[in-house]
C-alpha cells in the first residue's frame, strides 16, 4: 500500500509502514504545503492513505485529488483541520492522536501560567537589558497558586490532567465548564461543575482552556466574557486559536481588563494580532505545547498504528466521529 505523509514527522510512523512492506513517501521539503502543493502531490500516485497535520486543509477538494486514499491519519488530537463530515459521506476514516500528549499539553499549560502569573519573562527581559540594580520589594509582584481558583474550560483529557497538577501540586481549587458533567473532576479533584460559562469565569483566578474548535467554541472567550473575569485573573489558551477572540484579549490585556494572557495558540497562525507581541503582560509560544520528544515520537506511533490498522482491514482505535 502507498502512503503520503505530508511533513517530516518522527521517522517512527515511516520505519512501522516500511517494515510491513507499504511504500511511503514524505514531503522532504522542510515548508507547509498549500492546499494546491497538497493536491498536486496527491494527484501524482494512487496513495491508499495520507498522514496530515494541523497546517495541512483536508476538505473535498484534496478527497478528489486522491480517490484511492481511505484513511486520513492527522498527526494531532485536535482535527478542526478536516472536514470530517465530508470524509464520512465518502466513506474515508479520519483519525486523530488521543492521549499521546496529554501530559506533554497539560505540562505546558501549566509553564504558561507560572510564567505569566509569575511574571518570568517579563523580568527575564528586564534583567537582560541590565535594569537589575538589586533586590526589589515591590518588583514584579505576582499571582501565588495555592488556594486560588483555576477554571477549566473543556473537561477532557488534557484539561483534567491540568486541574490534577494545578490541585495537587499547587493547592488550588479547580472549577470546570463543559457541554457535559465530568465525574472524575468532582472525584478526584473535588472540582465543581459550573453550567454557565459566564458565572465561571467571574470567580476564576485563572482561566484555562481547553476545547476542541467547533462551530460552539468559535470565540468563546470573546470581549464581553472577557470583561466578565476578573481584573486580576489570567487566561491561558493552548487549545486552538479561534477560540478566543485575539483582537479582543489585546485590548482587554491593554485596558486592564484582565492581568495576563499566556498563549500557544493563535487566531490566524502563524500571524499575531496586531500590537499582540508589543504587551509585557502576555506570554506567547509557537504552538509548541506537544514538543516533546516523548510526545511526538508517541504520536508518531499512534499514527502508523491507525494506518496499519485501517490496511489489514480493523476499524481504527483512533476513529473521529463527526
Ligand atoms: P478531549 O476531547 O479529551 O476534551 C475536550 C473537552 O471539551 C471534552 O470534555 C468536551 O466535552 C469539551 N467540549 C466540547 N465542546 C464544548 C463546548 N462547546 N463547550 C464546553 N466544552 C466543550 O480533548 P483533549 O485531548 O483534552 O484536547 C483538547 C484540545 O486541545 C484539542 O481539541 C486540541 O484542539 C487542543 N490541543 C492543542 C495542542 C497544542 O499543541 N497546543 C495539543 C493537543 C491538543
Amino acid at each position: 500500500m502507498k502512503v503520503y505523509i505530508t511533513q517530516q514527522i518522527p521517522e517512527i510512523t515511516e520505519k512501522m509502514l516500511r517494515e510491513l512492506g507499504h511504500e511511503v513517501d514524505v514531503n522532504q521539503q522542510n515548508k507547509i504545503l498549500s492546499k494546491q502543493e497538497l493536491i498536486t502531490v496527491l494527484k501524482a500516485k494512487p496513495y491508499d492513505g495520507v498522514v496530515c497535520l494541523l497546517t495541512n486543509t483536508i476538505d473535498g477538494e484534496v478527497f478528489d485529488a486522491v480517490p484511492t486514499a481511505k484513511i486520513f491519519a492527522n498527526y494531532a488530537v485536535g482535527y478542526n483541520n478536516i472536514d470530517v463530515v465530508e470524509a464520512n459521506k465518502r466513506g474515508i476514516i479520519v483519525t486523530n492522536t488521543p492521549g499521546a500528549l496529554t501530559d506533554a499539553v497539560a505540562e505546558h499549560t501549566v509553564a504558561l501560567i507560572m510564567s505569566v502569573a509569575r511574571r518570568v519573562v517579563e523580568s527575564d527581559k528586564y534583567l537582560r537589558e541590565g535594569k537589575f540594580k538589586g533586590w526589589e520589594p515591590l518588583g514584579f509582584l505576582g499571582l501565588d497558586m495555592k488556594g486560588k481558583t483555576v477554571g477549566i474550560l473543556g473537561a477532557g483529557r488534557i484539561g483534567f490532567r491540568v486541574g490534577q497538577i494545578l490541585h495537587k501540586g499547587f493547592d488550588m481549587n479547580v472549577i470546570y465548564y463543559d457541554v457535559k458533567r465530568n465525574e472524575m473532576f468532582e472525584k478526584d479533584l473535588d472540582a465543581k461543575y459550573f453550567e454557565s460559562l459566564e458565572e465561571l469565569l467571574k470567580v476564576s483566578d485563572i482561566v484555562s482552556v481547553h476545547v476542541p474548535l467547533l462551530d460552539s467554541t468559535k470565540h468563546l472567550i470573546n470581549k464581553e466574557r472577557l470583561q466578565m473575569m476578573k481584573k486580576t485573573a489570567y487566561l491561558v489558551n493552548t487549545s486552538r486559536g479561534p477560540v478566543v477572540d485575539e483582537t479582543a484579549l489585546v485590548e482587554a490585556l491593554k485596558n486592564g481588563v484582565i492581568a495576563g494572557a499566556g498563549l500557544d495558540v493563535f487566531e490566524n497562525e502563524p500571524a499575531l494580532a496586531p500590537d499582540l507581541a508589543d504587551l509585557s503582560n502576555i506570554v506567547i509560544t509557537p504552538h509548541i505545547a506537544s514538543a516533546t520528544v516523548h510526545a511526538r515520537n508517541e504520536m508518531a506511533t499512534l499514527v502508523a498504528q491507525n494506518i496499519i490498522d485501517f490496511l489489514e482491514g480493523k476499524v481504527p482505535a483512533n476513529k473521529v466521529i463527526a
